[in-house]
């Protein structure tokens, strides 16, 4: 059974966390919190997103360095490039460097409502922008179900060949449901000459109406049977809890079955069902 083959595999891997910065007094306290309880899992690094608008960049660097200094898990700040000029881009990445940031999730950034206007700067100018500047490790974003503003699937992974050729060292994927598309992807990033390690970004879905309108803007598959689980569940946060985390556990143990020893974790601050589902994978506090 999958258990069972699991039970000689499990253990050796690399996890890694993703948060946001939170917006008010009590979403504060839940983040660290969730921060301490995931640290000891020894993750490969946390990251901390990066949403446009005023006053957002102080807070991401706040707390990426506050991780450091509180847990010595090295943290990543997300940056994106759509909404500053390449000078202070350069800023940013010296500040980061001389603030003992040595990891970087390098994106664009999402174009603005109703402008259809062609970007200045892609990701991959990015990656070569801040590995002329520092030798930073940089993690990228893949899409196993194809970016919606790309021209076909093969343009797309074209484009992260060039991040990969630019100095990415490894590409974090979009989340998925349907293991065989992220399969699929995966070989055909090998078959493209795409060295680095295509790591699957797991989201727990708790709030199956809010990924619903998310999965939709970003291209993302919600299989039928996801339907058919969530059904009559609107008003019943615990079972989607429960849910969240069965579904998850399924994906990653048939994702480490195929050979996956790196694991990104979307977990939108919370820590219990991100801790659940690494321990099923058999990690364990330090
Ligand atoms: P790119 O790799 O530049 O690709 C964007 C699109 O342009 C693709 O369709 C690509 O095929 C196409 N393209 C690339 N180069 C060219 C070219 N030369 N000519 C024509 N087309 C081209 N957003 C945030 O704002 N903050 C975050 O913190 C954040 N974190 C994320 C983390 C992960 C793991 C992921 C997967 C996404 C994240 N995003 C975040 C969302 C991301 O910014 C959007 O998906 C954005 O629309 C694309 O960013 P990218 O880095 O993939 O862009």
């Amino acid at each position: 059974s999958l258990n069972e083959s699991l039970a000689d595999i499990s253990g050796d891997i690399n996890v890694s966390f993703e948060f946001f910065p939170p917006k008010t007094e009590k979403m504060e306290q839940t983040l660290w919190s969730s921060v301490k309880r995931l640290a000891p899992l020894k993750p490969k690094f946390m990251s901390v997103t990066y949403g446009a608008g005023g006053g957002e960049r102080d807070r991401t660097h706040e707390i990426v360095k506050r991780i450091q200094n509180e847990t010595g898990v090295a943290s990543a700040p997300h940056l994106t490039c759509i909404d500053a000029s390449r000078d202070e881009l350069r800023g940013i990445a010296d500040e980061y460097w001389n603030n003992g940031i040595r990891s970087i999730v390098a994106l664009r950034g999402d174009l603005p409502e109703g402008n259809p206007e062609r970007p200045d700067m892609y990701a991959a100018d990015l990656v070569e922008l801040l590995k002329s500047q520092h030798d930073f490790d940089i993690s990228v974003a893949a899409y196993p179900e194809v970016h919606p503003e790309a021209k076909s699937a093969q343009a797309d992974l074209i484009n992260l060949k060039r991040k990969v050729d630019a100095g990415a060292n490894r590409a974090i994927t979009q989340f998925f449901f349907n293991v065989e598309s992220y399969l699929r992807f995966r070989d055909r990033c090998l078959t493209a000459g795409i060295d680095v390690e295509i790591v699957p970004g797991i989201l727990p879905v708790t709030n199956f109406t809010q990924l619903k309108r998310f999965a939709d803007m970003t291209n993302v598959a919600v299989p039928k049977w996801m339907h058919t689980m969530y059904d009559g569940l609107d008003e019943d946060q615990g079972t989607r809890n429960l849910l969240a985390a069965s579904i998850a556990m399924d994906m990653v143990k048939v994702l480490r079955k195929e050979g996956v020893k790196d694991f990104h974790f979307y977990t939108l601050n919370r820590a219990d069902l991100s801790y659940a589902i690494c321990h099923t994978l058999g990690a364990r506090p330090a």
